[in-house]
């Protein structure tokens, strides 16, 4: 099984990343650097349809990135419906944290994060998906470094080497300081700084 796979969903007209110079080490990043997406504003609300017995491993998780100076994640709790559980539909302004037992090819992926990105490049709405399979036979260090990278993900980070959840190999629960100062670039306007 693949870490997670990541996916944008375009909406609107054409989408027009402005192309920034990277400033990191190029071998820092296990795909490339940040593209630049990111939240226009950086309060967040992370709306979550998952088990009451993955809650705590969310928070926590949620909680790593809230210490950010330039995201603030608020969590509301979602609907009980295994309906509403099941669309997941996403949320304009929110990060929509669902729990997938689907048989589709996505199994095969741990986790996995679907961006939706106005033509400014600026995220507007963002779902992630959790493999049922992964999330309920994990430890707690499993499970809160899975929704750490996933939530990673939906504030604009990507797959990185180095002792932070969202190096996509192994299972690290937090993030690292060089995740915090990739924030402060992003949200600044830029991406990339010197590691
Ligand atoms: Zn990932």
């Amino acid at each position: 099984m693949d870490r997670c796979r990541r996916v944008f969903v375009v909406v609107g007209a054409m989408i027009a990343i402005s192309a920034l110079a990277p400033h990191a080490d190029a071998a820092s990043w296990q795909n490339g650097p940040p593209d630049g997406t990111r939240w226009e504003s950086g309060q967040v609300v992370v709306l979550t349809h998952i088990p009451n017995g993955y809650a705590r491993d969310l928070r926590a998780a949620v909680g790593d990135w809230d210490a950010s100076d330039v995201v603030d994640l608020r969590i509301v709790k979602g609907s009980a419906s295994a309906s509403a559980r099941n669309a997941c539909d996403f949320v304009v302004g929110d990060v929509v944290v669902c729990v997938s037992n689907g048989s589709s090819d996505d199994q095969n992926y741990a986790g996995w994060t679907e961006t939706e990105r106005d033509d400014n490049g600026y995220a507007t709405a963002v779902r992630i998906w959790l493999n049922a399979s992964v999330i309920k036979q994990s430890s707690h260090g499993v499970r809160r470094s899975l929704a750490c990278h996933e939530l990673g993900h939906a504030i604009g980070l990507v797959h990185r080497d180095g002792d932070s959840c969202m190096n996509a190999d192994g299972w690290t629960v937090h993030p690292d300081g060089f995740d915090y100062d990739t924030l402060d670039a992003l949200y600044a306007g830029t991406y990339g700084p010197s590691m």
